[in-house]
C-alpha cells in the first residue's frame, strides 16, 4: 500500500517525507524496503503491540507498515508534459491514495512559486493538473467505447456513464465526487484508475506557533477545511518543520517535547494512522515468544486470506483460526485465562477478521 505525497514546490513535502521516514526508521530492515530514496517504508504506530509483546515476552516486535512516496516536481503544466510532468503523474497513478501538502505557513524567506500564500489556489493548481490528465484518459476511453457501442449494445451503459463522468469533470469536479449509480458503474469506474478518484488527505502545513490549536487562527486552514468537507476528504494540520525535529528524538524526549507544545500525539503519528484507515486497512495481531507482529489486511478480509498474509501455506492448508480480541486478552492476562472465560473463539473459513484480533492459525502442511 502506497501513498503519494504531492503538492507545489516549497510547501514542505520533502520536510514531511524526511520526518516520516526518519520516524519510521524502525521499518528500515523490512525486506521489501526499496532503495529508491523517494520511497519510505513507515511503521504504523500501534500501542497494542508493546502490551502484547510484554504479555508474551516476545523477543521482537514488528509493526505494520505503509509506504510513502515523495512525488516532487508537480507544477502547473505537468499534464501537458511540461518538465517531467508526465513522469510525476505516472508516479501518482501507482499510488493507492494521496497526501496533498498545502502551504499555510508564512515565511518571507521561502519563496512561493506563485508569489503569495493562498492554499485554495494551490489546491486548485494541483487538482487541475490531475483533472486534465484524467480527462485525457477519459476522452480516449469514451471515443473507443461509444464507437464500439454502436455495434455492441452491451457497451451502451458504460458509454453513457463515461459521458456523464466527462461532463462532471469538465465542470472542474474531481472524479471522487462523481455519483456512481450501481455496481456495474463502480466496476467500470475502478478500471480507469483516475488520479482524482484516489482518496486524498490534505496536510495543511502551518507554522510552529499555529499547530497546537490545530490551525484555528489560520484563515488558509479554514478555507482548506471548507473545501475538503465538500468533497468528503480529511484535513490534517501539521507543522512539517517541528515534525522533522520530533523525528530525531527518542521516545522519552518526544513525549516531553510534545507536552511542551501542547500536543498529545505527533502530527505524523496521526497522519500515518489516518492514512492507514483512509486506505481501508486494519491490523490483526500474532504473538508468541519469538515475535509480536501486526499484519495488514483490508476491511472485510476472511480468515484464510488473512492467514495467507503470513504464508501462502497458511491459506492453502487453512483449518481454523483461534481468535481473541486484543482487549479481552489483555484484561484476562493470558491466553489460558481468556480460554477459561470462553473468550477465545474458534473461527472457520467464513470468519471476517476484525481489527485487533489476536489470532493463532491452525493449518495442514
Ligand atoms: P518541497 O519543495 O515541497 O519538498 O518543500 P521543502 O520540504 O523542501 O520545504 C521548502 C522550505 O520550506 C524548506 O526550507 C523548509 O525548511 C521550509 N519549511 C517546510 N515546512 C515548514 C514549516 O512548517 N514552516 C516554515 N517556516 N518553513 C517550512
Amino acid at each position: 500500500m502506497k501513498l503519494g505525497i504531492v503538492g507545489l514546490p516549497n510547501v514542505g513535502k520533502s520536510t514531511l517525507f524526511n520526518s516520516l521516514t526518519k520516524a519510521g526508521a524502525l521499518a528500515a530492515n523490512y525486506p521489501f524496503a526499496t532503495i529508491d530514496p523517494n520511497v519510505g517504508v513507515v511503521s504504523v504506530p500501534d500501542e497494542r503491540l508493546k502490551k502484547l509483546a510484554d504479555l508474551y515476552q516476545s523477543k521482537k516486535v514488528t509493526p505494520a507498515v505503509i509506504e510513502f512516496v515523495d512525488i516532487a516536481g508537480l507544477v502547473k503544466g505537468a499534464s501537458k508534459g511540461e518538465g517531467l510532468g508526465n513522469q510525476f503523474l505516472a508516479n501518482i497513478r501507482e499510488c493507492d491514495a494521496i497526501v496533498h501538502v498545502v502551504r499555510c505557513f508564512e515565511d518571507t524567506n521561502i519563496v512561493h512559486v506563485d508569489g503569495s500564500i493562498d492554499p485554495l489556489r494551490d489546491i486548485e493548481t494541483i487538482n487541475l493538473e490531475l483533472l486534465f490528465s484524467d480527462l485525457e484518459i477519459l476522452e480516449r476511453r469514451y471515443a473507443k467505447t461509444s464507437k464500439a457501442a454502436r455495434m455492441d449494445k452491451s457497451l451502451q451503459k458504460e458509454a453513457a456513464m463515461q459521458e456523464r463522468l466527462k461532463e462532471h469533470m469538465e465542470a472542474g469536479n474531481s472524479a471522487r465526487t462523481f455519483e456512481l449509480l450501481d455496481e456495474d458503474e463502480e466496476a467500470y469506474f475502478k478500471e480507469y484508475g483516475l488520479l482524482t478518484a484516489k482518496p486524498v488527505i490534505y496536510a495543511a502545513n502551518v507554522s510552529e506557533d499555529e499547530v497546537a490549536n490545530d490551525g484555528a487562527d489560520n484563515a488558509g486552514v479554514a478555507a482548506v477545511r471548507e473545501f475538503a468537507a465538500k468533497e468528503g476528504s480529511e484535513v490534517f494540520v501539521i507543522c512539517a518543520e517541528i515534525e522533522q525535529e520530533i523525528a530525531e528524538l527518542d521516545d522519552d524526549e518526544k513525549a516531553m517535547f510534545l507536552e511542551e507544545l501542547g500536543m498529545k500525539e505527533s502530527g505524523l503519528d496521526k497522519l500515518i494512522k489516518a492514512s492507514y484507515s483512509l486506505l481501508g486497512l486494519i491490523s490483526y495481531l500474532t504473538s508468541g515468544e519469538d515475535e509480536t507482529r501486526a499484519w495488514t489486511i483490508t476491511k472485510g478480509t476472511k480468515a484464510p486470506q488473512a492467514a495467507g498474509k503470513i504464508h501462502t501455506d497458511f491459506e492453502r492448508g487453512f483449518i481454523k483460526a483461534e481468535v481473541v480480541n486484543f482487549q479481552d486478552l489483555l484484561d484476562c492476562g493470558s491466553t489460558a485465562a481468556a480460554k477459561e472465560k470462553g473468550l477465545v473463539r474458534v473461527e472457520g473459513k467464513e470468519y471476517v477478521v476484525q481489527d485487533g484480533d489476536v489470532i493463532l492459525f491452525r493449518f495442514n502442511v
